[in-house]
């Protein structure tokens, strides 16, 4: 027998063997229908890389390919190249707006705004009334003076940046006075003081971690002073021996010494929640009404739209901002435009709200709804994991709003629990694993030594998708 050893060996079955691999020539012929699908590049290359897979093989001692298996081979690696990367997920993780999934699900009308938008050539900064020059932020600052009770507004890529440009427009080489209760990091890289740093302010902080008082800023604002500034504390709260100074009494303070106070609010819904029984969360109106003089908010967290980030507040000071370059640099594009005009527009039907705003929608939809859809989703997920050493039950458990909204408040929620039958570990893991490997990749919570699928975001629309899925398996364990 001739040895297999790779790379020394020069035995004649070996150059027989790599010798019938077919040329590009004869594959390409074959593989006609990729060329159809893929294009003639694409295939080329994947045949060429299906052929080095195949010689590294006989190296290692295989046998030579047919053509079908190379062909098979060049047509995985064409549909894995031609898969998109922003794939699309189920968002079982009970966190609603999450961010590393895309925070807000866009309403039908935003979609359908979006794709006209994308389409056709649409007046962005073109006024057809008069054929003049328009200006981009007039698509939305009717429906934000509107909602908000605000004078002017302008939107920019997403909140950070709106505070950045904020920042550097009205507080450049001057101080910004902050209490130490609200420096806060929303995750990634936004941190208040490094906002502040890179937008050339300087912090001022006041107070103590659980109390600031009104006189900590009185004491605090001198001839450098810029602004006062309150930071919606989004993602945590201070309980217990606190004290803050309200946005009323800030604005005060401000006002009194001639200065702008400005409220970055975070999430900022533009509607009373309490009336769908959520949690009371501040919104720009009040914000506006209570004397900030800009307030800045995130466009995908609970509002329900794209990634933007908004302004509004008083004129002088929008304009000023509008004028700074890197207001250029941090604008938003058409199709983000478009979905934003739409959502805004839901807002002036608010009782329609919690049918078409997604978001909403999500977020108010009943207990004992979820808990129904979970029921009726057991079996065929019980069923797809028969083999596995875990039970699937049905549980009650508590959704969370996210994207720093509402960190405290818990939303009564239900779903599927699997949990390992013996004490082996791993099997959580590898479950975990199975799910996120699915065509539609399912994303859940590990916890208390169980995985949980929270049901509150899987819409009644993709409930079939999610259940083929299961039916179709999803392997042993
Ligand atoms: C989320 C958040 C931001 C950042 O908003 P993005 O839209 O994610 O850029 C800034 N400030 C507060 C208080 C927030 O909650």
């Amino acid at each position: 027998m001739a040895s297999m050893v790779h790379g020394t060996t020069s035995a004649a079955d070996d150059n027989t063997a790599y010798r019938a691999l077919p040329g590009m020539d004869r594959l390409l012929a074959a593989a006609r229908a990729l060329v159809e699908t893929h294009g003639h590049d694409e295939t080329t290359r994947a045949l060429r890389e299906a052929l080095a897979a195949a010689r590294e093989r006989i190296g290692a001692g295989a046998a030579c390919p047919d053509d079908a298996a190379l062909l098979q081979d060049a047509q995985a690696r064409l549909a894995a190249r031609a898969a998109p990367r922003l794939r699309r997920v189920f968002n079982l993780t009970g966190t609603v707006l999450h961010t590393n999934l895309g925070r807000a699900v866009l309403p039908d009308e935003a979609i359908a705004a979006m794709v006209e938008a994308a389409r056709s050539p649409c007046a962005l900064e073109y006024d057809v009334d008069s054929g003049g020059r328009g200006d981009r932020d007039d698509v939305v600052v009717e429906l934000l003076r509107e909602l908000t009770g605000a004078e002017a507004a302008t939107v920019v890529n997403n909140n950070a940046a709106a505070v950045f440009l904020l920042l550097n427009t009205l507080a450049a080489r001057r101080e910004v006075i902050v209490s130490r209760g609200e420096l806060v990091e929303i995750g990634g890289a936004f941190r208040v003081p490094d906002i502040m740093k890179r937008a050339g302010a300087r912090l001022v902080e006041v107070g103590c971690t659980n109390r600031t008082h009104a006189r900590d800023f009185e004491d605090a604002i001198g001839p450098r002073t810029g602004l006062l500034m309150k930071v919606h504390t989004s993602n945590y709260a201070i309980e217990g021996f606190t004290a803050s100074v309200a946005a009323a009494d800030m604005a005060r303070i401000a006002h009194a010494r001639g200065l702008p106070f400005v409220e970055d609010l975070g999430s900022g819904t533009l509607t009373d929640l309490t009336r769908w029984g959520l949690p009371h969360e501040p919104t720009p109106r009040e914000a506006i009404a209570a004397g900030a003089d800009l307030v800045s908010f995130s466009g995908d967290k609970l509002l329900g739209g794209p990634q933007a980030g908004i302004l509004v507040g008083r004129r002088d000071l929008i304009a000023k901002i509008k004028k700074n370059p890197l207001k250029r640099a941090l604008r938003v594009g058409k199709i983000t435009l478009a979905a934003l005009e739409a959502v805004l527009r839901l807002y002036r039907d608010p009782d329609s709200l919690p049918q078409r705003l997604a978001t909403l929608r999500l977020l108010t939809r009943p207990c004992d709804e979820i808990l129904a859809q979970a029921e009726r989703l057991r079996p065929a997920v019980a069923a797809a994991v028969a083999g596995w050493p875990l039970a699937v039950g049905v549980e009650p458990m508590l959704s969370q709003i996210g994207s720093g909204s509402l960190p405290v408040d818990r939303l009564p929620s239900a779903g599927l629990v699997f949990r390992p039958a013996g004490r082996k570990g791993g099997v959580l893991n590898r479950l975990e694993a199975a799910l996120r490997g699915l065509p539609l990749p399912v994303i859940g919570r590990v916890a208390d030594n169980a995985l949980h699928l929270d049901l509150r975001c899987l819409q009644a629309e993709d409930e079939p998708a999610f259940v083929a899925q299961f039916r179709a398996g999803i392997g042993p364990c």
